[in-house]
């Protein structure tokens, strides 16, 4: 038994010249194959024009139109041949048949020149690994900004000129007290602590406006304690020039401005303690020998008649007040150039700052001046003098009680306080003088630690109060710093060495640096 397919034509076949040509099972297979070829060159481009339609970044979009226009001319080549099978249609086969040369022959031109740039194309694993690259790059980026030492920050500029951070790094969190999270994307003016953002801003908001490049640098008071830090803030542009975000980075000169503000302030000591060690020397001479004389003019005095003696009596007793008070003050020298012997040892500074506390407290309670003392629980020990430390306290708080009466003078409803506070921060105990007073003049502010400096009425102030508290922090090794306070008033800062932190330099106690 045959199969329709082996050994008999066709039957629309039989009456054609078709067959005599060819065997039926050749004849069968032609036309199959021409359906199934014709059907699937038909299928092809629709699936390219799917692509064309979906995937509107295509490279050379007009190339794949016009591939699928050649398959689809091949694939009705070969439907009209297996057409042709049933009824031979010559004229419009042939017209086909020159229709489909024309566009293999465009698609076979138009393909050559176009070879370079289609072979230049990158593949898609050229393009995985470039995308591999680029993200291990961005992560190599994204580890040295997360380790760096340096705040940088982004910040977007929208086009009604407001602004609001994008993204900063780790060091910016650490260095100004702010909580990464819920930071990007905040406006800075509620996201930044107050101090930062007051003084930031403006500058911010200025190379927005101006699109030029600034550098600045600036001291506040934030959670973490009084920084100085330097900015470079960079505007960038977008397509259209407009400044879209600012990159910043900041980095912390703290420690930098504090040791040259204390070698300039060694330097102007130095000289000035060589001074007065040889002041102080010569003029201890005259007022012993002063003393001696006044002694010895007592004694000779007790065979005076009754008036005289009580006359001469009265005019030693000024002489003697004078030579205390001239004594005094050579002493006070002696101990600012670090030519006095000092006691030094381990003691709790709680102490020397609660005595000189309470001294100035009952003062000040009779000016009508509220002064509180905040200190932090347990001991807060420290290496140098006690003693030393109590009169340097002494005179911050008789400097604070001054400003706050100054200040009263001319505004009499101006707050009156002076605060203590006493803490430890990591290896040192700070100790901070807090008044509501006229605050430090700007003009002034870098001469109030010279000795002999003073903006007090005569007889009043001999500028010797701070240059011996800063002789007496250096000589513990610590500082005394001084700004004013935001609201009105000036800060003093004294930090200490803790010692247990083991900073207590050699010597500590007897010679100021
Ligand atoms: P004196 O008190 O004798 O003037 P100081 O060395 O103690 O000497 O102070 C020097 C100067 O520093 C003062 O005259 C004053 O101008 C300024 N000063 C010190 N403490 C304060 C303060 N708490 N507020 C404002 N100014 C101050």
């Amino acid at each position: 038994m045959s199969s329709p397919l082996v050994g008999a034509w066709p039957p629309f076949l039989a009456a054609s010249g078709f067959c005599s040509l060819v065997s039926p099972e050749l004849a069968w297979l032609h036309l199959l194959s021409d359906l199934a070829i014709g059907l699937s060159y038909l299928s092809i481009p629709a699936v390219l024009l799917v692509v064309l339609l979906r995937r509107r970044d295509l490279a050379y979009p007009w190339l794949v139109g016009l591939f699928a226009l050649f398959i689809v001319a091949c694939g009705l080549t070969h439907l009209m041949h297996a057409w042709t099978l049933f009824s031979p249609a010559p004229v419009l086969d042939t017209l086909l048949k020159a229709i489909t040369a024309a566009i293999s022959v465009t698609v076979a031109v138009t393909l050559w020149p176009v070879l370079p740039r289609l072979l230049a194309l990158r593949s898609p694993a050229a393009l995985e690994r470039e995308v591999m690259e680029r993200r291990a790059a961005e992560e190599r980026l994204g580890t040295f900004l997360a380790n760096l030492a340096e705040a940088v920050f982004v910040v977007r500029v929208h086009p009604d000129g407001r602004l609001q951070i994008e993204s900063v790094n780790p060091a910016f969190e650490r260095m100004f007290s702010v909580p990464g999270e819920g930071l990007a994307g905040a406006a800075p003016e509620t996201a930044l602590p107050p101090p930062l953002a007051e003084l930031a801003l403006p500058r911010w908001r200025k190379v927005a406006e101006q699109g030029a490049p600034m550098e600045y640098e600036i001291t506040a008071d934030l959670p973490s304690g009084r920084l100085t830090w330097q900015t470079v803030l960079v505007p960038l542009r977008g397509a259209d020039g407009r400044v879209e975000r600012l990159l910043g980075s900041a980095r912390d000169v703290t420690a930098t401005r504090r040791l040259q503000a204390g070698l300039v302030q060694s330097a102007r000591l130095a000289t000035v303690g060589t001074m007065c060690a040889g002041l102080a020397h010569e003029a201890s001479q005259p007022l012993n020998t002063a003393s001696l004389w006044l002694r010895r003019a007592r004694a000779a005095a007790r065979g005076l008649p009754e008036a005289e003696r009580a006359a001469f009596a009265r005019a030693a007793a000024v002489v003697e007040d004078q030579l205390r008070r001239a004594g005094d003050l050579v002493a006070r020298i002696r101990s600012l150039a670090g030519a006095e012997p000092e006691a030094a040892g381990r003691f709790d500074a709680k102490e020397p700052v609660a005595a000189a506390f309470r001294l100035a407290a009952s003062e000040a309670a009779a000016e009508g001046i509220t002064m509180t003392l905040r200190a932090a629980d347990g001991p807060l020990p420290v290496q140098g003098s006690a003693g030393r430390l109590e009169q340097a306290m002494m005179n911050l708080l008789a400097n604070a009680r001054d400003a706050v009466i100054e200040r009263r003078r001319n505004q009499p409803d101006a707050p009156a306080s002076v605060e203590v506070a006493l803490a430890q921060q990591s290896g040192s105990v700070v100790v901070e003088v807090r008044d509501s007073g006229v605050g430090i003049p700007e003009a002034v502010a870098d001469a109030i630690f010279d000795p002999f400096f003073t903006t007090k009425d005569p007889g009043r102030g001999i500028g010797l109060g701070l240059p011996f508290a800063a002789s007496a922090a250096r000589a513990m090794g610590g500082r005394l710093e001084a700004w004013n306070r935001p609201g009105g008033g000036a800060n003093f800062r004294l930090e200490l060495p803790l010692a247990d932190a083991g900073a207590v330099p050699a010597g500590a106690g007897a010679v100021p640096a």
